[in-house]
């Protein structure tokens, strides 16, 4: 019998922390993470013991964490507990995020805070306090998760589309910084996926067929449609990938 090739998305022995993992998009990714063997910390407000059960069930190690990630001040204990958990740390994915929608001319300060302040100001903190962490150990993924509206303007959601077109540049200057210590830093821009965040869009019949007709695939995505993209970035075979945003929508963009 020739010996066993290595899988290139093989992510045994690695450890990772998703954030805003209880639900959605982050779920779907931090379950695909332990699908290839990865261990998982599962971070949020929300307590992700559902997460945590289902990685469990496939036989790999989750931690659970509690923080408020619109805050900084959690960060390194996410990180500290990462390690007391899991016993290191190879992969971070910020994905916790929200949105406010309003009219730009009566956009509040507080929507526009306590947007900055979970899909920016914490993706870059989260971010220095890991890549602290991964550039002593030798290497490390970064994975943003993004937007269309990363490279869109979108319509009343001035400080959400603000916070995700900073992701994609810092996800450049992060990569740019970290490249030459093993770190790779991209990001993956979901189109419109099926999640709570957007369950209002889906609920309004007008607005639901709009989208879906503009959509070259002809449906909305699913969570587990994300799975794939993190996994390959997470993995050795994504290893020369830097500073990417690579968008996962349907074909959204491409029309
Ligand atoms: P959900 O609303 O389903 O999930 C958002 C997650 O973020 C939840 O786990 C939530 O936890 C967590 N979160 C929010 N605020 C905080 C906070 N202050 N601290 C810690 N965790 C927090 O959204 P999606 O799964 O749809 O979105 C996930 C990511 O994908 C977001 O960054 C979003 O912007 C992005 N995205 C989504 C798209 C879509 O169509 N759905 C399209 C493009 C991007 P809790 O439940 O405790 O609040």
């Amino acid at each position: 019998m020739p010996a066993a090739l290595n899988h290139p998305f093989d992510l045994s022995g690695r450890a990772a922390i998703v954030t805003g993992a209880n639900t959605g998009i982050g779920q779907a990714i931090a379950v695909a993470l332990a699908q290839a063997g990865a261990d998982v910390a599962c971070v949020g407000r929300t307590a992700a013991e559902e997460t945590a059960a289902q990685i469990r069930a496939l036989g790999r190690r989750a931690a659970v964490i509690h923080a408020d990630l619109a805050k900084i001040e959690p960060v390194g204990r996410v990180v500290a507990e990462t390690l007391d958990a899991l016993g290191r740390l190879d992969i971070l994915v910020n994905n916790a995020g929200i949105i406010r929608r309003a009219d730009a001319v009566d956009f509040t300060e507080e929507d526009w805070d306590a947007v900055i302040d979970t899909n920016l100001k914490s993706v870059f903190f989260l971010s220095q306090a890991a890549g602290r962490h991964m550039i002593a150990a030798g290497g490390g993924r970064i994975i943003n998760i993004a937007s269309m509206l990363t490279f869109q303007g979108g319509i009343r959601v001035p400080s959400y589309t603000a916070a995700k077109s900073g992701v994609g540049g810092l996800t450049k200057l992060l990569a740019n910084e970290w490249a030459k210590h093993n770190v790779t830093v991209n990001a993956i821009a979901p189109g419109y996926i099926a999640t709570s965040n957007t369950a209002a869009l889906q609920a309004d019949p007008e607005r639901n067929r709009a989208i879906v007709e503009r959509i070259p695939a002809g449906r909305w995505g699913a969570p587990a449609d994300l799975g794939g993209a993190a996994v390959f970035l997470a993995s050795d075979a994504a290893a020369y990938v830097q500073g990417h945003v690579l968008a996962v929508d349907g074909g959204w963009l491409a029309r």
